[in-house]
């Protein structure tokens, strides 16, 4: 069952390649039938996910992945089974929604003192909107011949202490877990052994989340090595979180997060979808 489940991935409502409705015909081909759209800090997309869902008889949860400032960290809280009309939520993703655009403005004229012009109007090009990510100043980049590839684009020049790094001042992890639970939905801390985070922080993290009130841990996610999903099977369990799984799926050139990878919980926690298997 747990193989034609996906509870992460992104559509051209953020920084995905693929329309909404495009999606949902790839996750239908890839054999998934329970998944969300989880863009980052927009619902943009779930009304034509939601519609091509319909029609191709797959459950669909509207969802987003909420980017979030724990200390100096960012951290991404995935938000599933939401009430995309609630305004408490909406309010705070317009928060975050015009923080972008002032931070991409910022990233934009540290790159032009790194001799790149341009890069504001072009990563605004490839977004479509004003929901400009550091993944569309990277395709920029790349296109310009300032990186070979996605990886090295980051490494060079858009992660901490690099050129076109902007620290972010995100949502606080309980004004997160506060829009989602307004709009009835469910918490999930996305890819969490990607926060590079030593063992006391991981721990300091799971309990701060689990005391908000946070549900579950994406413990499989195409980020993980084999060794990280068990380490995070049994964190779940000792923080008494659910378990979630989520491709994080972008862009079928991306060899490694492709949707319809088998994703199994190792089976310390119960899986976050039991409830909308009814
Ligand atoms: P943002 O929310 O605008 O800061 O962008 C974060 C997004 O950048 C992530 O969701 C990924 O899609 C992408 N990203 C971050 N780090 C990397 C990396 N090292 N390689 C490729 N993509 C990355
Ligand atoms: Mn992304
Ligand atoms: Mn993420
Ligand atoms: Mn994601």
């Amino acid at each position: 069952m747990s193989a034609s489940v996906d509870l992460h991935m992104h559509s051209t409502a953020s920084d995905g390649v693929l329309e909404p409705a495009e999606l949902v015909r790839k996750v239908a081909e890839a054999g998934i039938g329970l998944f969300a759209l989880t863009d980052h800090d927009t619902t943009a997309g779930v009304s034509s996910a939601a519609a091509a869902a319909r029609a191709l008889g797959l459950k669909f949860l509207a969802g987003v992945e909420i980017s979030v400032s724990w200390g100096s960290q960012t951290v991404h809280v995935v938000g599933l089974d939401l009430d995309t009309g609630c305004s408490g939520l909406q309010q705070g993703l317009a928060e975050l929604q015009a923080y972008r655009i002032g931070r991409a403005e910022e990233i934009d004229r540290r790159l032009a003192v790194q001799g790149i012009q341009g890069a504001l109007v072009a990563a605004r090009e490839y977004a479509g909107s004003d929901l400009v990510g550091r993944t569309h100043f990277a395709r920029f980049l790349v296109e310009q011949g300032h990186a070979p590839d996605m990886k090295k684009v980051f490494r060079r020049f858009l992660t901490r202490g690099k050129p076109g790094y902007v620290p972010g001042k995100w949502a606080e992890l309980g004004q997160a877990l506060g829009w989602i639970h307004a709009a009835g939905g469910v918490a999930v801390l996305a890819h969490p052994a990607r926060y590079s985070l030593n063992r006391n922080r991981m721990r300091r993290l799971l309990g701060e989340f689990a005391e908000a009130g946070g549900e579950a841990l994406e413990v499989v996610s195409n980020s993980h090595s084999r060794d990280e999903i068990h380490v995070m099977d049994r964190l779940a369990e000792e923080f008494g979180l659910e378990g979630s799984v989520g491709s994080d799926f972008h862009d079928p050139a991306i060899p490694w997060a492709q949707l319809g990878r088998e994703m199994i919980l190792p089976g310390r926690v119960p899986p976050v979808w039991q409830r909308w298997m009814l």
